[in-house]
């Protein structure tokens, strides 16, 4: 199955010819590895996305964005709409990321209706979840994760939540450099996939794209990734290096090729 290395650029590359040396080094990277049945997708902040889609999209390289307002067009200062990312050639829109739930102030609720906006536009909402480390130590990890899932898919056809990707991204992992065991991401993903064959029923439970995010590196890579049933990764501060987040993709494709060879 094709795996998924998504590139969150954040607020960096403040300047034209930072942006410019950015995709000098993607592609004379990318040119050097070989990636196999994996894709990059790499979400540069909005001012870089029509840029970043001329220079850099290509088969194996999609653009996605950081994030969207949920109305299509109006008196909405400030905003842009999952319609104008559609036209420009994105096609992943990164939603709920811990840091808009921490800094923005969005919920669930405002996920849910920004999922359902992009989904309309025809792109595909990388949906992030996960726990506080206060959460998962008083025990209720799952819990939120839970409510995360509801709360943000609430009102969406089991079709149209079958393009939803999930990131799970331990909010205590992100930016930091403590990392989750593969045993408990493993769980997680099993708990992803007991919500979905509940809410949705089996098929599509095991059609849904997980992903996990949280200090990965191309140091940690691997074993952040390990479960088979795992469908890429979620990079923050490493995809600023071009080499960096292109090792790791590299990482993720070969661990997977070395997967499938295994369970033949
Ligand atoms: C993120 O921002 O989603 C993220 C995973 O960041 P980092 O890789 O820096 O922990």
């Amino acid at each position: 199955m094709q795996k998924l290395i998504v590139g969150n650029l954040k607020m960096n590359l403040l300047t034209i010819a930072e942006r410019d040396r950015y995709f000098e080094s993607f592609k004379k990277e990318l040119k050097a590895k070989k990636l196999l049945d994996s894709k990059i997708v790499i979400c540069p902040p909005s001012v870089h996305v029509e840029s970043f889609v001329k220079k850099t999209k290509t088969k194996t390289v999609s653009i996605g964005a950081q994030n969207i307002f949920w109305e299509e067009r109006g008196s909405y200062t400030g905003e842009i709409s999952a319609t104008m990312l559609k036209d420009m050639g994105v096609e992943f829109v990164i939603i709920g990321h811990s840091e808009r739930r921490k800094y923005f102030g969005e919920t669930n609720e405002t996920a849910n209706s920004k999922i359902k906006a992009v989904i309309s536009a025809g792109l595909v909402a990388i949906y992030c979840v996960g726990e506080t480390r206060e959460e998962r130590d008083s025990g209720f990890a799952a819990q939120i994760i839970v409510q995360q899932i509801v709360e943000g898919l609430a009102d969406i056809s089991s079709a149209k939540v079958a393009s939803v990707v999930i990131a799970y991204e331990p909010v205590w992992s992100v930016g930091s450099d403590s990392i989750p065991t593969s045993d408990e991401i493993l769980e997680t993903r099993i708990l992803l996939r007991k919500i979905f064959a509940e809410k949705y029923g089996l098929q599509l439970a095991d059609k849904i794209k997980v992903l996990y995010g949280g200090s990965v590196k191309v140091t940690t890579a691997k074993q952040l990734c390990i479960d088979p049933g795992m469908d890429g990764v979620l990079v923050g501060r490493e995809s600023l290096i071009p080499m960096e987040l292109v090792k790791i993709a590299e990482i993720i494709s070969v661990s997977s090729e070395q997967g499938a060879v295994n369970n033949k």
